[in-house]
């Protein structure tokens, strides 16, 4: 299938293909997007990529060359016929018709043999951070997760101590992550024409994660620390050790007074450590 705006619209009226809002579709027209985003991912052929939310198959046609096996997800079942002619000459791809936040991913990928694992989605973004957050919590050791976002959430997950945009989200994922932006997508490449702009953010796996004692029990303290936008470290950890936790701030030149957007990972890491026994 051609990618040109009337052709795709040619194919899904054809169809009778109805957009749904509620599963967030909004499908790119421009080609030039498509190949910036495989261009940018660098991706290595002995690998598998999987991909939630494939709608008409434009993204999805030009991962198959570019890999030995694509897995897709995709909730809207009406998209069949669409995929159906538009994947038909790539073997390499296979689309499971379900709700990727249900699926057991491990065990969907359990033979295929590759070296390395990418996630690249224009992701719906109606459900970006419970994807992003599975991903991470089934424990999927990917190598690489390239996805479309909406652009103010995009900017969370890259987010430097400090902004505004920081927050216990960005902790999470960049515990395990490193995180860039590679591309800015205006809101005009897509149909229907979301009214957010969009960028493509990678995320690129790292290889030392630095030592936690408790995993859990460090992601509890991140979220607690920022639970009231406003309050300070004091306020928001009262039912913590407090003067543990003041003597690892001051170490790094904070006291109880500062407030949670200020502190790295690493210092969050040394607080929760300093908490955990043993
Ligand atoms: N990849 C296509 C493109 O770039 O043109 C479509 C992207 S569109 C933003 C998001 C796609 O995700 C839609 O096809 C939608 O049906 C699908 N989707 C929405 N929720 C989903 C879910 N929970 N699991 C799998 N696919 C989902």
């Amino acid at each position: 299938m051609e990618y040109s705006p009337k052709k795709l619209l040619d194919v899904l009226n054809r169809n009778n293909f109805k957009f749904k809002k509620r599963y967030g579709q909004n499908f790119i027209i421009d080609e030039n997007i498509i190949d910036a985003i495989i261009k940018k991912s660098n991706l290595e052929y002995d690998s598998l990529i999987i991909e939630i939310g494939p709608g008409s198959g434009a993204l999805t046609k030009k991962l198959a060359p570019n890999a030995k096996n694509v897995l897709c997800y995709e909730i809207d079942y009406t998209l069949k016929s669409i995929l159906d002619a538009t994947l038909y000459q790539h073997n390499n791809v296979k689309i499971i018709y379900d709700d990727f936040l249900k699926r057991d991913v491990l065990s969907d990928i359990k033979n295929y043999t590759y070296k390395k694992l990418y996630v690249v989605a224009n992701l719906p973004y109606y459900i970006t951070t419970p994807i992003i957050v599975k991903i991470i919590e089934d424990n999927l050791d990917v190598d690489k997760i390239i996805v479309m976002v909406q652009k103010e959430v995009g900017d969370r997950f890259r987010a430097k101590p400090g902004t505004k945009e920081y927050n216990s989200l960005t902790i999470f994922v960049n515990y395990f992550f490193d995180v860039k932006k590679i591309l800015d997508v205006s809101r005009n490449v897509f149909i229907p024409k979301p009214n957010v702009d969009s960028i493509v953010v990678q995320f690129t796996k790292k290889d030392d994660l630095i030592t936690l004692k408790n995993k859990d029990f460090f992601f509890k303290l991140v979220q607690d620390s920022f639970s009231q936008k406003r309050k300070n470290i004091k306020n928001n950890l009262k039912k913590y050790d407090l003067e543990k936790i003041g003597k690892v701030l001051n170490k790094y030149g904070f006291d109880l007074s500062t407030r949670a957007e200020q502190l790295s990972l690493e210092v969050f890491v040394d607080i929760a450590n300093s908490l955990v026994e043993g």
